[in-house]
């Protein structure tokens, strides 16, 4: 039987491969926006599976935008545990992902890193592992001491900061009630935590 690893990796990714999905450029040591896709970018579906029920949080591209043009290669880092639970497939995944990019606009996002592993047993790639970002590091020549990482959730927080990145958390999704341990800054939304970032570092 395939480890949930290798039905990523069946996807088109060898192992010497990048594990990105999406488009992928290389350059050196550019500064990062590493982020959370449900609840941070979209609204919260629990293990959305249609593409029809994608919508964009409030000031999500205007955000995104804003950091791009400042300098920041935005990379989507997501655990998708609704695969190792059965409830939606890779294709799901592929759909939903492919109307958030239409969404936000083609040319925004730089690469998209998925985890399909569950909570339960081995996991060496599910959020609060920094694995993905350091897949995304390595992928696209990033420098995660210039990055953050946003996310609605106390593993994005965790992620980010054992990559050696900043952290902000978003009160969106799941973020209510999330532990900001270790955040550096606490947004109401995405274009709150945008607002912070562009203000409280250079891209350069
Ligand atoms: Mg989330």
């Amino acid at each position: 039987m395939l480890r949930r690893r290798d039905a990523v990796i069946q996807k088109g990714n060898r192992l010497d491969e990048p594990h990105c999905f999406g488009e992928c450029s290389r350059a050196m040591s550019q500064p990062a926006i590493f982020l959370d896709r449900d609840g941070t970018l979209m609204e919260e579906v629990n293990y959305c599976k249609d593409p029809a029920l994608v919508r964009l949080l409030p000031g999500a591209r205007d955000a995104l935008r804003r950091l791009k043009d400042a300098g920041f290669v935005l990379v989507i880092v997501t655990n998708q545990s609704g695969i190792a639970r059965g409830i939606i497939t890779n294709a799901d995944f592929d759909a939903v992902q492919a109307r958030l990019l239409e969404l936000l606009g083609g040319d925004l996002i730089a690469g998209t890193y998925m985890c399909p592993d569950g909570p339960a047993g081995e996991s060496g790639r599910r959020k609060p592992s920094p694995a993905m970002v350091l897949e995304a590091v390595r992928d696209l020549g990033l420098d995660p001491a210039r990055s953050w990482f946003v996310g609605d959730k106390a593993a994005d927080v965790q992620c980010g900061l054992a990559a050696g990145t900043r952290a902000v958390l978003v009160r969106t999704g799941h973020g209510a009630g999330a532990d900001a341990t270790g955040a550096h800054f606490v947004a109401k939304d995405i274009a709150s935590a945008a607002e912070f970032i562009l203000t409280h570092s250079g891209a350069s």
